[in-house]
């Protein structure tokens, strides 16, 4: 009988009033033992659920003010598009009604297309190589709390969007996923590798079910009374009515980890964002790139080590024709946006572009590499990390 499914145990959900009350009650726990108080928003529906229902608990005195809250919006330049113009309408918003929100995002030469494109690092995968969500998400987030920790001299309550739904409040092992059935990619790693000596990390909505943020978003959170807020629009990018159903991942556009596009084929499919089609060729144009045509290899002769025929960094001719696609991509769709009277993107600004091209002109390479290795397509004897050599047999 004891490990029989049990029909009627457990099966109470929470109401979203409960839910609403449940966050209460855990900033009132545990936010006054910090006077500093900052939250990580990634614009997705999780954080941007958590930072509007906070910044209504304060202004409505349902949970006590900190001495200071700080907003820093994680910005990697390959936001979904229509969660970074909401993003920006809640930024305006915030500020209207005093509260400080920081842009944070990575230095110039890190940033995914900069990297990419200028220093030839291929894009990112699943398996051995995956250097982006620490870089473009993390670090950068790192580097602002170091700031604000040392301008503040204490200890800040981090507020992060994590959730995982009302499992939460009965199973105490918290899985710190990263963009794992919908969740937002980099809102675990915050939880989990924010510095101790620098924050405390709290998840206050940790224990909400997928379908009270759609309801906070679309249906509450815009209503005067709480708080008037641009959240409808979040709803609107993940599918508008169906966003329920869909319960999509986000994270950057055209994301090499993902399997699909998911978030970008969902909102290309309606009229009004129809526009944004041509970014759907960003995913496979990181695929492109990691074939070993466009790509660098060891000869195995150059150096000690394990790996010795390693596949390496992107020819300078790959990462021409890669910017080209990009800068393409983006005058398509800008140009439809004009006639259309949407907005713009801007995935790739003169500033990076610019740095690209430097880069080029300045033969960087990643450490460990010249640029006179031949490319990966390369036929060559094989050596193994002995040093032993197996000559090819034909040419
Ligand atoms: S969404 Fe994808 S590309 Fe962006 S940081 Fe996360 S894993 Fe990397």
């Amino acid at each position: 009988m004891k490990n029989q499914y049990q029909i009627f145990e457990g099966t109470k959900r929470l109401q979203m009033t409960e839910s609403i009350d449940l966050t209460r009650q855990s900033l009132l726990a545990y936010g006054p033992s910090h006077k500093h108080w900052c939250i990580a928003w990634s614009g997705g529906k999780d954080s941007s659920t958590l930072l509007t229902l906070v910044v209504w608990m304060i202004s409505t005195g349902k949970v006590p003010a900190p001495e200071s809250l700080t907003v820093m919006y994680a910005d990697t330049r390959l936001e979904l598009s229509p969660l970074w113009f909401a993003a920006q309408e809640i930024m305006e918003e915030l500020r209207e009604i005093g509260i400080e929100v920081k842009t944070v995002m990575a230095p110039l030469e890190k940033r995914f297309m900069t990297y990419i494109l200028g220093r030839g690092v291929p894009p990112p995968n699943n398996n051995t190589f995956r250097w982006c969500t620490r870089q473009i998400k993390i670090d950068p987030m790192k580097h602002e709390l170091e700031k604000l920790f040392s301008e503040k001299g204490e200890k800040v309550l981090m507020l992060t969007g994590v959730r995982q739904g009302e499992s939460a409040i009965r199973d105490q092992r918290i899985v710190m996923s990263c963009g794992k059935d919908g969740a937002e990619c980099g809102q675990g790693w915050y939880q989990e590798t924010m510095p101790d000596q620098l924050c405390d990390t709290l998840a206050p909505i940790l224990h909400w079910r997928v379908c009270h943020v759609w309801e906070w978003l679309k249906h509450w959170a815009p209503l005067p009374e709480y708080g008037d807020w641009s959240t409808a629009a979040i709803a609107d990018a993940y599918g508008g009515d169906e966003a329920e159903e869909i319960n999509a991942r986000t994270g950057c556009t055209g994301c090499p980890l993902a399997q699909k596009d998911g978030a970008l084929d969902t909102v290309t499919k309606m009229p009004r964002w129809s526009y944004l089609a041509p970014l759907k060729r960003l995913k496979p144009l990181w695929r492109e790139l990691r074939k070993p045509e466009n790509r660098l290899r060891k000869t195995g002769m150059e150096e000690e080590g394990k790996n010795k025929q390693r596949m390496g960094p992107l020819t300078m001719a790959a990462r021409q024709m890669a910017l080209n696609e990009v800068l393409t991509i983006q005058q398509e769709v800008n140009t439809a946006a004009v006639a259309l009277a949407r907005p713009k993107i801007d995935i790739m600004s003169k500033e990076e572009e610019a740095f690209i091209r430097q880069c080029w002109e300045n033969n960087i390479w990643p450490n460990k590499w010249t640029g006179d290795e031949p490319t990966a397509d390369t036929l060559m004897d094989i050596v193994y990390s002995d040093g032993s050599i197996q000559p090819l047999l034909f040419y």
